[in-house]
């Protein structure tokens, strides 16, 4: 059987290689090139960018995101077995794809880069939230990467792009929204994976935003979020006490009702929170 890019299919790549999914790598893959395509093309225009694709397994993301024009690809891969498909692949596309064994929650792959630089990568879930934590919480923004286009269980995908109100909305909606344009851009059932998970997923998309949409000081905004919604059914007068000691002031002067609760409160107000405490003497 013929695939878009002459290189067999997946199907027949795993038999060759042996590569039966493990659990403990979260491993469930994409096998359908028309759909590993169409997840390139949701990152946005490759040609010109460099691309660090995280958990490329048997390569059928990585071989959507060169067919679809792709600079480079610099793959992070933790499970070696991967390595003999993948380089097969790099055979196919000639100085296009580099391959790094190791931990993607370790590696530093900026070294090897030049911007404009996206992400792509379909992770296990754990490892995609921890990843995108960080990439959302650099000391300096604009961040190294333009853009991040990622997989998630749905439920998780649903929260980051959150908004005030309901029981999604929480510190990943804010920490993502504050400096990013997030959307989820598709949605997949169990069966597009092999093996299929329990849960559906969503592809979210996000677009560094060149400055905060409202300016705040990062370390302090994190705090007032971790501590607003950590106790989110409270009272901010009760669930922020512990930082400051006129805090009902502080949130009148933001502009926020003391007894209103963290999931009611937009980013601009946080934002504006963040700006008085960081203000206010102790
Ligand atoms: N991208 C492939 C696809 O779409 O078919 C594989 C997706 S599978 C859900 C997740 C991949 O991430 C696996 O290949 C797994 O070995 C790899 N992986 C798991 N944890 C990782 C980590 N910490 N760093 C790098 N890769 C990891």
């Amino acid at each position: 059987m013929s695939t878009i890019d002459g290189l067999p299919p997946l199907r027949e790549v795993i038999a060759r290689h042996d590569l039966r999914a493990k659990k403990q790598l979260g491993q469930n893959f994409l096998l359908d090139l028309n759909l590993t395509a169409k997840i390139a093309r949701a990152a946005g225009d490759l040609r010109g960018c460099d691309v660090i694709e995280v958990g490329p397994g048997p390569g059928g993301l990585t071989r959507g995101l060169l067919a679809e024009g792709a600079r480079r690809v610099l793959a992070i891969e933790k499970d070696e077995r991967a390595l003999p498909a993948l380089a097969e692949i790099a055979e196919a596309y000639p100085e296009r794809l580099q391959v790094i064994l190791g931990d993607a929650l370790e590696v530093d792959p900026l070294a090897h880069l030049t911007p404009p630089i996206r992400i792509v990568a379909n992770l296990p879930y754990n490892v995609g939230t921890e990843l995108l934590i960080r990439w959302l919480t650099p000391s300096q923004w604009p961040p190294f990467w333009q853009s991040l286009t990622l997989m998630f269980q749905k439920e998780v995908a649903e929260r980051i792009v959150a908004k005030p109100g309901g029981k999604a909305y929480g510190r990943l909606a804010v920490l993502a929204q504050w400096r990013s344009d997030a959307r989820i851009v598709m949605t997949l059932p169990p069966e597009a994976f092999v093996p299929a998970p329990k849960i559906h997923s969503a592809v979210v998309h996000l677009t560094a935003l060149p400055e905060p949409r409202f300016p705040a000081d990062p370390a302090v905004l994190n705090r007032v979020v971790a501590a607003g919604f950590n106790q989110r059914r409270k009272m901010l007068r009760a669930s922020l006490k512990g930082l400051h000691p006129q805090i009902e002031e502080l949130l009148l002067a933001a502009g926020i009702q003391p007894t209103a609760r963290a999931e009611e409160i937009g980013l601009e107000h946080f934002c504006a929170l963040a700006q008085q405490l960081a203000a206010a003497p102790r």
